[in-house]
């Protein structure tokens, strides 16, 4: 089982494909926030991703964009910045307290965690929770005839 708790879409697309070629179990955490009228957007989700559930692709939750950022070559990065400008949040010197918002997602990836391991009950698929309405809602959308997911070996080849 893996538990990813990376900061960016680029490595969160590497390590769901390298779990659904294995089969492997992924729970990804994820938090953000943002800056709103209202002062900020604050939250995060967690993905339970299996044979049963889905993935992060078919979930639809990683943005193409900062992949294609994260998975570039180092040449590619620098044309990119040179044609539209280095991101004003990339100058900025250091990001916000999220100390709270972490914890919440932490222990949420933590629950999936605990009824994967002990069979309690079925893991939820994905969770997303918007601290700055306190609420917590369960996504059902899934995207299906997911490539990723195609990846998974089927229940024969694990037993080799
Ligand atoms: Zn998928």
């Amino acid at each position: 089982m893996v538990i990813g708790c990376v900061d960016r879409d680029g490595p969160r697309l590497m390590l769901n494909q390298f779990c659904c070629e294995r089969g492997i179990p992924l729970i990804d955490a994820a938090s953000d926030t943002a800056p709103a009228e209202s002062g900020a957007l604050f939250g995060g989700r967690v993905c339970v991703c299996t044979e049963a559930t889905g993935c992060l692709v078919c979930f639809g939750v990683l943005d193409q964009n900062e992949i294609q950022e994260d998975l570039a070559t180092p040449g590619q990065r620098a044309d990119r910045e040179e044609l539209y400008g280095v991101p004003k949040s990339a100058l900025a010197g250091g990001g916000p307290s999220v100390i709270s918002v972490n914890g919440v997602i932490a222990s949420l990836a933590v629950t999936e965690l605990m009824v994967l391991l002990t069979g309690l009950r079925k893991p939820i698929a994905y969770q997303d929770w918007h601290g700055h309405a306190g609420t917590l809602c369960r996504v059902t959308d899934r995207e299906m005839g997911c490539y990723y997911c195609g990846l998974r070996p089927k229940r024969g080849d694990l037993d080799e």
